[in-house]
């Protein structure tokens, strides 16, 4: 009767199954990959090595997904919208904003990294805008581009908590990656209370890809039009970061209402 060694030797390699013709060859599933994880999928039981009845191994489809889940991971997109795309953002019928701003993110979804500026969709809440900018990271993470979110009021807080002496990581490993990724998402500016230090580190993150023509795209609630008493955009967060955001940017207001309260209410007229 053969060992389980020498069963193993005998498989032969077989196609991968996404690239027929390509895949490599192998006779035995190479040593130091098989490692076992605790949700090992049902296909290759962790090893990452698919068995073919009578036929040999390949690499399992296991690997591909991991890898694309793994950069979603480092890109950190919220849960919450992960699901977000551009096949699942609905502009509301006879809304030319809305419709205006998905053709925007279509366009640098498509076009990148032949564009010359990112956006900022401006608009008040639950309108889409967050929705869209994570669809357009999502769709340059497929192409292979790094990409990062971050809300901003949670960078701010990061950074300060950087500062504590029991902090694991410094401001400058924190803002490395947010200064060095080729396509940032910085979700909701101007929320934060605009105290000078607040003003002070925006001006620095901003300033710091605005001068290395790194491409960002923003979102916010508070408009360039002054509203009744409301603060704009420019109240939130200064002359200068306004000024370098008309060149960094191109600006996209979305109207429209709270599509999680209009969600809400069509569920209540359901039930
Ligand atoms: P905002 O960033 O403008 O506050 P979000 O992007 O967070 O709004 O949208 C709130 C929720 O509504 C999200 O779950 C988003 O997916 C959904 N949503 C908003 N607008 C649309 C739309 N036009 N089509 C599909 N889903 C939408």
């Amino acid at each position: 009767m053969p060992s389980e060694k020498s069963k193993k030797q005998t498989l032969r390699a077989v196609p991968d199954a996404a690239t027929p013709d390509e895949a490599p060859l192998f006779k035995s599933i190479p040593d130091g990959i098989a490692e076992q994880t605790s949700t090992a999928c049902p296909l290759c039981n962790g090893s990452g090595w698919e068995e073919v009845e009578n036929r040999g191994v390949r690499r399992c489809k296991c690997l591909a997904q991991k890898a694309q889940a793994d950069v979603i991971n480092a890109a950190r997109i919220p849960s919450r919208y992960r699901p977000c795309s551009l096949h699942n953002y609905y502009p509301i019928h006879g809304n030319g904003t809305q419709f205006r701003a998905f053709n925007f993110a279509v366009r640098l979804a498509r076009e990148y990294p032949a564009v010359e500026r990112g956006l900022l969709f401006m608009g008040t809440v639950g309108v889409g805008k967050t929705h869209l900018s994570v669809a357009i990271l999502q769709e340059l993470i497929g192409k292979g581009v790094g990409c990062l979110f971050y809300d901003f009021g949670s960078l701010l807080k990061e950074i300060q908590d950087s500062y504590s002496k029991v902090s694991q990581t410094s401001e400058l490993g924190l803002l490395s990656p947010v200064f060095n990724t080729e396509v940032l998402v910085l979700d909701e500016l101007g929320a934060s209370k605009p105290t000078d230090w607040v003003r002070d580190t925006m001006m620095h993150v901003i300033g710091k890809r605005y001068n290395d023509q790194k491409l960002t795209i923003f979102t916010t609630n508070y408009l360039d039009q002054r509203r009744a008493s409301e603060e704009t955009l420019e109240d939130r967060i200064g002359v200068r970061l306004r000024s370098r955001l008309y060149e960094m940017c191109k600006t996209v207001v979305i109207e429209g209402e709270d599509w999680r309260k209009k969600k809400d209410a069509q569920s209540l007229e359901v039930k």
